[in-house]
Formats: structure tokens, C-alpha cells, sequence
């Protein structure tokens, strides 16, 4: 994986909007969690100059452009979880009930 794409990973995955299966170590897009607070830390670290964006020489857009395509590029739950999707209705139900 390219250095930059990875930048952008960990910041999905601080942020949580990507997450990692407990069980099968594989990345997901959570989209319970709203991915602004992703672009909001990105353009946080470029705006104060942190040394772990600093190959986007400032250029935060360049950061969030290819954050976007990180996220986008991930699937939806653990491809490897198939009742990933039935816990997450069960906990909707709790909810409501
Ligand atoms: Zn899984």
C-alpha cells in the first residue's frame, strides 16, 4: 500500500468511520458513524502542520480527496462476517423497542 494511502487508512480508523473485524482483521466502512469527523481530523492534521501528513505539503485537500476514496473503496461490513448485518438490525429493534 502506497505511504499516503495508508496516512489517509489510519485516519479512518482513529476516527472509526473505517473499522477492523475483530475476527477476520478485515477494514469496513461503519456507516452508523458519519464520516465528516474523518475529513475534520484531516484537515486538522495538515492545518498544524503534523509530520505524519507532512508528504501532502499542506495540500489538505490532496488528504481528503483520496480519505473519500479510502472510505468509498471499503465494503459496507466484514466480507467475511455474514451475520455482521443481522446483529446490526437486532441492535436497530432494541432500539426502538
Ligand atoms: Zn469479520
Amino acid at each position: 500500500m502506497e505511504h499516503k494511502q495508508a496516512i489517509a487508512l489510519e485516519i479512518a480508523l482513529q476516527t472509526h468511520v473505517l473499522q477492523t473485524c475483530p475476527v477476520h482483521n478485515d477494514i469496513f466502512y461503519d456507516d452508523d458513524v458519519d464520516p465528516s469527523g474523518a475529513f475534520a481530523l484531516a484537515v486538522e492534521l495538515v492545518r498544524q502542520h503534523k509530520a505524519c501528513v507532512g508528504e501532502f505539503h499542506d495540500d489538505a485537500h490532496a488528504l481528503t480527496d483520496l480519505l473519500s476514496e479510502t472510505i468509498s473503496a471499503a465494503p459496507h461490513s466484514c466480507p467475511h462476517c455474514p451475520s455482521a448485518m443481522a446483529t446490526k438490525n437486532e441492535a436497530a429493534v432494541l432500539r426502538l423497542t
